[in-house]
């Protein structure tokens, strides 16, 4: 490897650029910090030279760079790309190809994201040394964490995680989502701290494969600890509001469990109940039963988590991007706990931690770190005019100064997130929206606008407005039974309930009379309506659909019929609210409380999905 300063050369002794991290060294995780935001611009250079030395006879580089290395070349030559044009090339490895048409090293997984491609999870390519990356990415986030909140080492934490259904490609490569990669890692069970038992839940019930056995069984050994647990917390905000509904629904239950000292039949897998049964439910407790019931009985459950386990001193959850909705739920059942998002990752590679733990969820940022790939940015000159025009599956040729790398990004601008990793992606388009709002040493800071595209989400699903255009089309017969066509829609995802659910607002107008609202009410056959809904479910793509049937993540489907004009004036709305007249077009989703308000007044039937969609595989 070339060397570029005795300092990088200390901190990368391999050409995986994976700077070993202690996180038990608090000083030396700072440090380490220091260094690799300070030399960020030397970092990502040399990340580039390393991924095409080893990649360069790749059948994908080869293509646009014919066997050269040369980091202009590569960026002059090789197309900024979509999933699209990735997928050719994940279906041959998946079919049994060799992995080295994109990657030198072997792709040994692929990883399930939760974007998807015609209705599929899109397929990240993985290698070993990946595992490495990630674990180096969890060990430096101790150190800042341990910076802001002092003693954590002497509690314990309570993280509600789970895996999810894993395939096998016909090559027999295994497809799943990264985190049940990693949770299913030597990595994982060797992490920092799990060794002294510094976490409520026991590896077996993270890796039981039954959700429900799985969070039964956290929950339970998270209570029976609650006064050593010093925070809590699971991956995105959506699944920590899951656990406390679960918690709601099932709170006798557990405390019986804790009462009598005996495990629910529910939990049936042996594994879950080796773990918990003796070690950690080791008898009868009817004081903590008690405790815990005196807490739960007490309504509403405003501050559930501060009085359940009086000791935290934060909630670890991600609440930036489309989790932002859930903040006001969180502040709620927490009672003023922090939310601490941090770390900001994909399927396609970790990239950045947050370096200020404790701010306000409206103000953090991401540090992106220099050496996890290779990061360009697209610049988005108008983030509004982004949403319809950046589609097409490849840029090539974009002018130069529109792609920019990591350390020429400009502060208060937004970019569209490109990387190119050490795992055979090469110039790929993440989708993410990206702010930047400050730098740290000389590596930018970056906001989490939105994700390209989309327009709902209520747990890991992202339904775009095509799918949503495309579902609902798929309505068209059972509308004209009804005489009916649907004249103007719009959107918004409601997490008001546990678990959150899409609302479709419809204008529905008669074929066969003028369309008065009492004329419309007389047409809307509710069995028909509730059909529509299950149709428009069945359209979405299979992360919708896993949430909705399997994860039970999201609720049932409703479609919301409104009267004449309530689409003029949610224009009226809109209008007032500074959009152009000349250019106004319904937004296919709207966020704005007032503008559901709006509808809502001309609503004249409500109607919810009644089945499940069916689910069954990626
Ligand atoms: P997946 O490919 O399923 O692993 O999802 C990765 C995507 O989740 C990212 O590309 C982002 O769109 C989103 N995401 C991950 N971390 C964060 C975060 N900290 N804040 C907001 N969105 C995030």
């Amino acid at each position: 490897m070339k060397i570029y300063s005795s300092t990088l050369d200390h901190m990368f002794t391999s050409s995986a650029m994976i700077p070993s991290c202690d996180p038990h060294d608090q000083p030396g995780g700072i440090e380490l910090i220091e260094q690799l935001t300070k030399n960020a611009h030397l970092i990502q250079e040399m990340v580039l030279d390393e991924i095409l030395k080893r990649n360069s006879e790749t059948e994908y580089l080869h293509d646009f760079m014919k066997g050269e290395r040369e980091k202009d070349l590569f960026r002059d030559q090789v197309p900024i790309v979509d999933y699209d044009k990735v997928k050719p090339y994940i279906v041959r490895i998946a079919n049994g190809e060799n992995s080295n048409i994109i990657s030198a090293k072997p792709i040994v997984e692929l990883l399930t994201s939760s974007g998807t491609s015609g209705g599929q999870s899109k397929l990240m390519p993985s290698t070993i040394e990946e595992l490495d990356r990630k674990t180096f990415m969890y060990n430096i986030l101790i150190p800042v964490i341990n910076k802001y909140v002092k003693g954590l080492e002497e509690g314990k934490g309570m993280y509600l995680l789970f895996i999810k259904p894993e395939i096998t490609t016909p090559s027999g490569l295994t497809c799943r989502p990264v985190l049940t990669s990693y949770y299913k890692s030597r990595h994982f069970r060797e992490r920092p701290f799990n060794l002294y038992n510094k976490y409520t839940s026991p590896d077996p019930a993270i890796l039981c494969s039954d959700n429900c056995q799985s969070m039964y069984t956290q929950l339970l050994t998270g209570l029976i600890q609650r006064d050593e647990v010093l925070r809590v917390g699971a991956i995105f905000a959506s699944a920590f509001l899951r656990a406390i509904k679960f918690l709601e629904d099932h709170w006798q239950e557990l405390c019986y469990d804790i009462r009598t000292g005996v495990i629910s039949s529910r939990v049936t897998d042996t594994s879950c109940i080796e773990s918990v049964v003796g070690k950690i439910l080791t008898g009868p407790n009817a004081e903590l039963a008690d405790a815990i019931e005196s807490e739960c009985k007490k309504h509403p459950w405003e501050g559930i988590i501060k009085r359940l386990w009086p000791k935290t001193k934060f909630i670890e959850v991600i609440v930036t991007g489309s989790m932002m909705q859930y903040v006001p739920l969180l502040e709620f059942y927490g009672g003023g706990l922090p939310l601490v998002s941090t770390m900001y990752a994909s399927s396609e590679c970790f990239f950045g931690i947050n370096l200020r733990p404790l701010d306000k969820p409206c103000d953090v940022a991401y540090t992106l770190l220099p050496n996890m790939c290779y990061y360009e940015f697209i610049r988005l000159k108008d983030e509004e005019d982004d949403a319809g025009g950046r589609d097409s599956n490849t840029i090539v040729g974009a002018p130069a100064e529109e792609v920019v790398p990591l350390v020429d990004v400009e502060l208060g601008c937004y970019y569209e997130l490109v990387v190119t990793t050490f795992t055979g992606l090469y110039r790929y388009r993440v989708g993410d929206i990206l702010k930047v709002t400050g730098f740290y040493n000389a590596a930018p800071q970056f906001k989490f606008v939105r994700r390209r595209d989309v327009v709902l989400s209520i747990d890991t699903d992202k339904t775009t407005e095509a799918d949503l255009l495309k579902s609902i089309s798929a309505t068209k017969p059972l509308l004209s039974q009804l005489s009916l066509f649907l004249s103007d829609f719009t959107s918004f995802a409601d997490t008001s309930t546990l678990p959150g659910h899409y609302v479709l607002f419809w204008e529905l107008i008669p074929s066969t009379c003028t369309g008065t609202s009492k004329e419309l009410e007389i047409l809307l056959d509710t069995k028909v309506l509730e059909e529509c809904c299950a149709v428009v479910e069945s359209g979405l793509d299979s992360i919708y659909r896993r949430g909705r049937s399997r994860d039970r993540s999201i609720g049932p489907l409703e479609i919301r019929v409104v009267g004449n004009g309530a689409f003029d004036a949610l224009m009226d709305f809109c209008l007032s609210r500074g959009s152009s007249v000349n250019q106004y077009k319904t937004p296919r989703c709207i966020n704005s409380g007032d503008a559901v308000s709006v509808l809502d007044e001309k609503v004249i039937g409500k109607f919810f999905s009644q089945k499940a969609p069916h689910w069954d595989s990626y």
